[in-house]
This record gives structure tokens, sequence and C-alpha cells, in this order.
């Protein structure tokens, strides 16, 4: 647990993933606030912005006191809008750890995507060390990819510590894109087609878990972070000295 009570902003709380973070910091007692371009709920104090203006965010973190930030807005992946997404995601994310200086904001746990890493090519076993490719799948993720890099980049900065998690596939209560998406396949009656030799694998988690690990990314962020167990494992001499 928190070693003081934050009290939390969650920006993109009227969303899928973000409602989930918010439902569980109201379960376990604790102060939570939404920042959104839409309002679906009314059972928090809610802040109507849009997160590439930087004084509509600033203002929502003094009024509510905020001490953690938890970034989960994002346009939807999927849209022919390269533009949207660097001007929320890039654009947006950076006016984000702006104002959260601006307002000695202690954390920032941000949504990333397991997309900044993905070539098209299968990645089985891999960890936070796999560099993103060099060439975006697309506009969704890189401008996910730019966006964690400054989120990153911001820890330590005036006091800011930051985290970023990378979720892939996440489904559950409330999700209006991925089952949306399956249905409309098997409505347009597609569903005959098989692409590759059905071996294809990918990763999904049910959205209570992610939103889970939201709060204990949060939490984990007031303690020192351990040696890093790679770099431990590299001062192990290969042969026991004589
Ligand atoms: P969602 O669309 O349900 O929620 C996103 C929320 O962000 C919405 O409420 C939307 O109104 C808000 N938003 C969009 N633009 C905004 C802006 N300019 N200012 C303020 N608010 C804005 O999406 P989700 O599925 O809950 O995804 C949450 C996060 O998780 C996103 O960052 C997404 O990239 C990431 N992610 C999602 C999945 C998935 O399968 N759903 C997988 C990997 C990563």
């Amino acid at each position: 647990m928190a070693s003081t009570k934050d009290i939390y902003l969650v920006i993109g709380g009227s969303g899928f993933v973000g409602r989930h973070i918010v439902e569980q910091l109201l379960r376990r007692g604790d102060n939570v606030s939404v920042f959104d371009i839409v309002q679906r709920y009314h059972d928090v104090p809610f802040y109507s912005g849009d997160i590439s203006d930087q004084e509509q965010v600033s203002t929502a973190l003094r009024r509510s006191g905020t001490t953690c930030i938890i970034h989960t807005a994002s346009p939807p992946a999927g849209l022919n809008d390269p533009a949207l997404y660097w001007k929320v995601n890039v654009d947006g994310t950076k006016a984000i750890i702006a104002a959260a200086v601006q307002n000695k904001v202690r954390k920032l746990v941000f949504t990333s995507s397991a997309g900044v890493v993905f070539n098209g090519n299968s990645l089985s076993n891999v960890d936070e060390r796999l560099a993103p490719p060099e060439r975006p799948m697309d506009a969704y993720n890189e401008s996910k990819q730019k966006a964690e890099e400054a989120v990153i980049t911001a820890n330590g900065k005036d006091g800011l510590l930051t985290v970023a998690l990378r979720p892939a596939g996440i489904f559950g209560p409330g999700d209006r894109q991925v089952m949306a998406g399956l249905y409309k396949v098997y409505e347009d009656g597609k569903t005959h087609f098989q692409i590759g030799n059905n071996n294809n694998l990918f990763d999904w988690t049910y959205v209570e878990n992610i939103a889970h690990a939201h709060l204990l990314a949060a939490d984990k962020l007031d303690t020192a972070p351990p040696a890093h167990p790679f770099s431990t494992l590299e001062n192990i001499p290969l042969e026991a000295p004589p």
C-alpha cells in the first residue's frame, strides 16, 4: 500500500479501463476524480477537458489536489487519423507531464500498449528490454511509443515519479471496441476466412487485472526500485572461484 494516502486523478476515467480503475480505487476507499472529454458516470468529481490543453489539465490537478495521475486517455486504435493520435497521445501526454510538474504532482502512471514493440512478427518471452521496431506498425502505436518515451524520460523530473504499463488485448465488462469488432466480423459473415495456419496467438488480459496492475504500479512508485535482477546476474561469476 502507498505510504501516504494519494489523491487520484484518472485521466480517461470515463473509458473502459479508466472506469475499472476508478471503481477499484473507490472500493478501497481512495479519493478519486476523473478528467475526460466525455462524462459517462456521476459518482466522482468530474473535470471536463482535453489533455492536449495543458491549462485544462493543470486546473483539474489544482482543484482536485491530485498527488497521483493515472493516465489512460487515448483515441481508440484503428482510426485513420495520424494527426489526432499525435495531438492526443504525444502532445497531450507531454501537456500532462508539464501540468504535473507545474502542480508538484508526485506520481504518474501511464497506460501504454504492447503494440509499441510489435513489429509484425511473433514475439515470445520478451520483456521491457526489447527496443521498439525501427518502423512502427501504425500511427496509433507510434504515438503510444512516443508518449511512453516522454513519460519514462520525465521520471525524477522535479520529484515526479513515473511508470508505464504495456497491456496487450483487454477484455471484460464495459469494452466498447474488441467485442464489437469481433461481433461485426460475425455479423458481416466473414468468419469463414482464416489468416495463417490457425496457430496465431495473442495475449489477452481481463480488464480488472489491468486495473489492479495500475493500482499496484501507483503504490509501488513510493518505494525505491530494487537492484535490477539482470545486472545482479551479470555480477555472478560463471565459475565458482577455487
Ligand atoms: P476507451 O476509449 O474506452 O477510453 C479512453 C478514454 O479516453 C475515453 O473515455 C475518451 O473519452 C478519453 N479521451 C480520448 N481522448 C481524450 C482527450 N483528448 N482528452 C481527455 N480524454 C480523452 O479506451 P480503453 O480501451 O479504456 O483504453 C485505455 C488505454 O489503454 C488507452 O491508452 C489505450 O491506448 C490503452 N490500451 C487499450 C487496449 C485495449 O485492448 N482496450 C490495449 C492496450 C492498450
